[in-house]
């Protein structure tokens, strides 16, 4: 078998940790079977660079930014490497371009266009264990690119896919999915099997466990994909096409998302295109706008809001003042969370709406925005109730049972 192993900072974090997993991929072939390693960086590291380049100024440029980030990941790779090595093992070490990965020119945000998994299975043919830097490549003209935050698991994804791998495990500090946060939700139950329907639905919501892009590849390439923790031996949570346990239940798993800023323009002129203007102005920018709200024009004037990830406020709040025309005022919050309910069973049942608002209400929470779709439900609420939210949501719909 050929397997492919991600180990997510934690599973990294210290240099204990580090041998920890160099056991876990040592015993993988010692067992027989060719593996290839995608490594993290220890956890903390890419918030700390992040840090550093915010010392000089707010808006680092993108090329340098993907250069200075995808360091992090080179150190662990690097280093497991080594104590691969140390322990007797043929371990070879490569970049996230060493092991083939072309990307476009979006820095932070890249998407893979190729993969030439030529390197890597040279080495595998010659029985080395392949350890590489996740959460990068390079663009046509060589520089760096990153894949975006959480991106190790769409480098882990994309080479099992490249490779053919027989599976691709992604390895964190929880045994699987559970039906919401468990670090929130002591009660949270693990789920044997997922759809990657279901799965691209928590993870796009804002459940960091994996990221929602690996999640989309992994079905398009049908990777067949576990999460596990590299702290136990668990079973872990198989993501795949279909989990007909999950289409019977009403709600499938609650997600809280605290990446999130609201912007509303209130009194904005009630005429054909300003979305258009203000919506093309913010992607032009790059920011990525989540939750749109608008309400029907009075008096030739509407509301409109909208939420953006907390790491764009600054710079949506900057394009939204210089725009400053054609409404009446515009307030910004920081401090706001979005809480959503997840369910394929929703389609076919009313009332499920109805019941989140209902807990909300007895807990005192307000909601400052709602949208809704077919199988979800999601609710933008003071950030200091996120974690309360999630909690009576979970028991509410019975999920503890
Ligand atoms: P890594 O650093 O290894 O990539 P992450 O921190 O990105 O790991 O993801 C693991 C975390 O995801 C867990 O610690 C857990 O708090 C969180 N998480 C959020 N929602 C869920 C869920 N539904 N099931 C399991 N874990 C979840
Ligand atoms: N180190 C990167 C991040 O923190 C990528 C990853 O961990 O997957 O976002
Ligand atoms: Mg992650």
């Amino acid at each position: 078998m050929l397997v492919v192993h991600k180990y997510g900072g934690t599973s990294v974090g210290d240099l204990e940790r580090i041998e920890n997993v160099t056991n876990r991929i040592i015993k993988v072939k010692e067992d027989g079977n060719d593996i290839v390693v995608v490594v993290s960086a220890m956890s903390g590291e890419t918030n700390k660079l992040v840090g550093y380049a915010k010392h000089f100024t707010s808006e680092p440029a993108k090329k340098e930014m993907d250069m200075l980030l995808s360091s992090g990941e080179r150190v662990t790779a690097s280093l497991l490497s080594i104590a691969l090595q140390a322990k007797g093992f043929d371990a070879v070490a490569m970049t996230g371009r060493g092991a083939g990965i072309i990307t476009d020119d979006t820095h932070t945000y890249a998407r893979i266009e190729s993969i030439d998994p030529t390197a890597m299975q040279n080495a595998i043919e010659q029985g080395k264990i392949v350890v590489v830097a996740g959460f990068q490549g390079t663009n046509k003209e060589g520089s760096i690119t990153t894949l975006g935050r959480g991106g190790s698991d769409l480098s882990a994804v994309a080479l099992a896919g490249a490779l053919n791998a027989d599976r691709c495990e992604i390895y964190s500090d929880v045994d699987g999915i559970y039906t919401t946060d468990p670090r929130i939700e002591p009660n949270a139950k693990k789920l044997d099997t997922i759809s990657y329907d279901e799965m691209l639905e928590l993870s796009s919501l804002g459940a960091k466990v994996l990221q929602s892009r690996s999640v989309e590849l992994a079905k398009k390439l049908n990777v067949k994909l576990y999460a596990k923790s590299s702290f136990s031996d668990n079973k872990g949570t198989l993501i795949t096409k279909e989990s007909n346990s999950m289409e019977e239940v009403l709600v499938s798993g609650i997600v809280l998302d605290k990446n999130q800023a609201r912007v509303t323009l209130r009194g904005v002129s009630d005429r054909p295109g300003i979305a258009a203007e203000i919506f093309t102005m913010l992607a032009e920018a790059n920011i990525n706008v989540d939750m749109i709200i608008q309400n029907m024009g009075t008096d030739g004037s509407t509301n409109l809001g909208f939420t953006v990830p907390q790491s764009e406020h600054e710079n949506a709040k900057k394009l939204m003042e210089s725009f400053n025309h054609d409404m009446q005022g515009m307030d910004f919050d920081e401090h706001v969370c979005k809480v959503s309910v997840v369910g394929v069973g929703m389609k076919s049942h009313s009332g499920v709406a109805a019941a989140a608002f209902t807990v909300l209400a007895q807990n005192n929470i307000n909601i400052q925005m709602i949208s809704t779709s077919e199988i979800k439900i999601s609710m933008i609420i003071d950030e200091n109730y996120g974690e309360l939210a999630i909690r009576t949501l979970h028991e509410a719909y019975g999920l503890d049972r």
